[in-house]
């Protein structure tokens, strides 16, 4: 579960690119964020992870303070960001590795979750190759591999479609369907709004730092499109 608690943040000190932003993820959610470029979204994600600090409110994962116990609530959080960075002179099994080490996972629990996502992703073959020899898709494959890798509870996501060939975008749906049936929550932000509306059961719409809408697909969409009810938030030519 995250908890967002009107949270503000300002990078110059005059304008705040998040505004009373509140939210609340349960588990089994597939939550996703909406939004122009520029309304907020990858700062509200960042500052989610602890990698941005704000200025106001608060934000729980699974009840633990992200700037109170960062150490603590990264455990428990898998990120997957816009534009990841993957170090290309280690094979995708060193890098896979290299992030099971950080997160003190067992040689046991790695060894089984690399077969496993591997096989899921079809990367099983190159898990040796060198990172740098790898397409777009592949490296995002290992960096959503990396990021289950310690068996996280919740994951937030940045444009995870982004890059992925048709094959890849329907694996990642399906694990998105089967992690939060086990019991964890996704929140991820998105431009791809049929896909949304499809995979997620609740909605979240950024404008200009401020949520406009929040809360259930079903009632948010009523008989209307994503796209339809994000074009009445935002209107034709309008920018965040
Ligand atoms: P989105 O992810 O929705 O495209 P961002 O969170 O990246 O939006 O940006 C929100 C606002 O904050 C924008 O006005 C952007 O220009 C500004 N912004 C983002 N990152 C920085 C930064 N590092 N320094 C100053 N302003 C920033």
């Amino acid at each position: 579960m995250i908890e967002i608690k009107n949270v503000y943040k300002t990078y110059d000190k005059q304008k705040y690119v998040l505004n009373d932003v509140s939210l609340e993820i349960e588990d089994g959610d597939i939550y996703a964020f909406i939004g122009h470029n520029g309304a907020g979204k990858t700062t509200l994600i960042k500052s989610i992870v602890g990698i941005l600090p704000f200025e106001k409110g608060e934000i729980f994962i699974n009840g633990i303070d992200v700037n109170k116990n960062p150490e603590e609530s990264k455990k428990t959080i898998a990120y997957i960001p816009d534009e990841p960075e993957i170090y290309d002179s280690l094979t995708g099994l060193q890098f896979l590795n290299f992030v099971a080490d950080a997160f003190d996972v067992s040689e046991i629990d790695r060894k089984e979750r690399i077969e496993h996502y591997a096989k899921v992703f079809e990367m099983t073959e190159h898990l040796n190759n060198l990172v740098s020899s790898y397409s777009h898709g592949m490296k995002q494959k290992v960096i959503i591999m990396s990021a289950l890798i310690h068996n996280p509870k919740v994951i937030i996501m940045d444009e995870p479609f982004v890059g992925l060939d048709p094959k890849a975008s329907i694996i990642l749906k399906q694990l998105m369907s089967d992690f939060v049936k086990n019991g964890g929550c996704i929140f991820y932000s998105t431009h791809v709004l049929d896909t949304a509306e499809k995979i997620c059961n609740k909605i979240a719409v950024i404008k200009n730092g401020e949520i406009v809408k929040a809360g259930s697909r079903d009632v948010i969409l009523k008989d209307e499109s994503l796209e339809q009810v994000f074009m009445e938030i935002y209107g034709e030519g309008q920018n965040a």
